[in-house]
């Protein structure tokens, strides 16, 4: 089929383009995260706190995906770390060309971490490696704790799942230990921490998490 045939070349080319931006991420020593979720899920907010505890001590960098719209950029920006907003114009995932694109806006020499924060989907991101070390996708308790299993192949590629907004588990019908249970069910290796940005709890565990990742 047709379809088939060209969605496969936009995945083969995808993938030529992610392996020189990991080539470059190596070379410069950049460690690189690709954070995922559906939208409301907390990526942002996770990044603000992220760069709250982190700023001065690591040389980070961010680049926003975004349907329309710079104020998720606009929000990273307030942190004074370098930040650029890629903006799909309705596409729904970031491909690896985009991300190579917005590279030179960054000095590259000076970076330790680059966060890159893609559009809100929990589909087809999961097919597009941007060259990333690591996906990190975010699971928020206002959501289903079927999501792992409804979607599989995003929860299968992923190494780490933060689930956000614990301070809200007495108001809503999420079960924590139902949706790790989910989770493992489709991948075993996935590695989990449960958090609230809004209260900062267990933001430490994320922190410390980030701080002992390492380019293999
Ligand atoms: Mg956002
Ligand atoms: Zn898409």
């Amino acid at each position: 089929m047709a379809v088939v045939t060209v969605e496969r070349k936009v995945l083969k080319k995808n993938e030529m383009v992610a392996g020189e931006n990991r080539k470059i991420f190596g070379d410069k020593g950049i460690f690189t995260l690709n954070l995922l979720s559906s939208p409301g899920s907390g990526k942002t907010s996770l990044l603000e706190k992220t760069l709250e505890s982190l700023s001065g001590r690591l040389n980070l960098a961010v680049v926003e995906g975004d349907v329309q719209t710079d104020n998720d950029a606009q929000r990273i920006s307030a942190y004074d770390v370098p930040v650029v907003q890629i903006v799909t114009n309705g596409g729904c995932h970031l491909e690896a060309k985009l991300v190579q694109d917005a590279l030179p806006n960054f000095n590259l020499d000076q970076l330790d971490f680059l966060i890159i924060e893609n559009v809100g989907n929990l589909v087809c991101p999961a097919n597009y490696d941007l060259g990333e070390h690591k996906k990190v996708v975010l699971i928020s308790t206002t959501e289903g704790d079927d999501k792992p299993l409804k979607y599989p192949a995003m929860f299968r590629v992923a190494d780490l799942m933060i689930i956000n907004k614990i301070d809200l588990l007495q108001y809503v019908d999420f079960n924590l230990e139902k949706v790790i249970e989910n989770a493992r069910q489709i991948n075993p290796n996935l590695e989990i921490i449960s958090l609230s940005c809004r209260t900062g709890e267990n933001l430490k565990e994320w922190i410390s998490w980030l701080e002992t990742q390492k380019i293999k």
